[in-house]
């Protein structure tokens, strides 16, 4: 039976616009050739919405400068070690999380996060700790989580709730960005 996970729909257009910047700028900045993830931090203003605080999965800076082979190859067949992968690797909901408070100097509490995947179980507790208040997914990727990572999401999603955060999955087709997961590269 395929996976389905239990997150409510929407087609609210506004949600495109922030998901579609969410894959262009894991596309761009992630330096995981297998699975780029971006997230954002959205405020509502009395202007708008506006975005104070990116991320994407990366390797973390302290490893820059501790692994032997700091060479493309070297980095490459790091990050192809899925063990190493899920030990080591800074998610894109914790890095966006840091770069709010960190750069922006802004509280990530009450705001929205749009992240098209999932959290893993250890980001939904950063997420929470944080006092995101509401997050929002793209179904289309959302569908493409490999079975290997269900236990872990269906946790989050189930914390998630039981924190009151609302979760919100965008129905459709994003355009105008191109995605990689899982190896695959494809347009959102
Ligand atoms: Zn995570």
């Amino acid at each position: 039976m395929a996976w389905e996970p239990n997150i409510e729909i929407t087609t609210d257009e506004m949600h495109r616009f922030f998901l579609r910047e969410a894959y262009k700028y894991a596309y761009r900045l992630s330096d995981d050739p297998m699975t780029k993830v971006g997230a954002e931090i959205v405020k509502k203003t009395l202007k708008g919405y506006i975005v104070i605080g990116y991320g994407v999965n990366h390797i973390p800076h302290s490893v820059d400068e501790t692994i032997d082979d700091c060479s493309s190859e070297g980095i490459l067949s790091l990050l192809t070690d899925r063990n190493w992968k899920i030990n080591s690797i800074h998610h894109a909901e914790r890095a966006a999380i840091q770069w709010t408070r960190e750069v922006m100097r802004e509280d990530p509490r009450e705001k929205t996060m749009y992240m098209p995947w999932i959290p893993c179980d250890s980001c939904a507790d950063e997420i929470i700790a944080a006092g995101i208040i509401e997050l929002i997914g793209h179904k289309q990727m959302i569908l493409k989580t490999p079975e290997r990572w269900h236990e872990s999401t269906n946790k989050a999603i189930e914390k998630l709730k039981q924190e009151n955060i609302k979760l919100l999955m965008y129905d459709g087709s994003i355009g105008g960005a191109f995605s990689v997961f899982n190896g695959e590269v494809w347009q959102p």
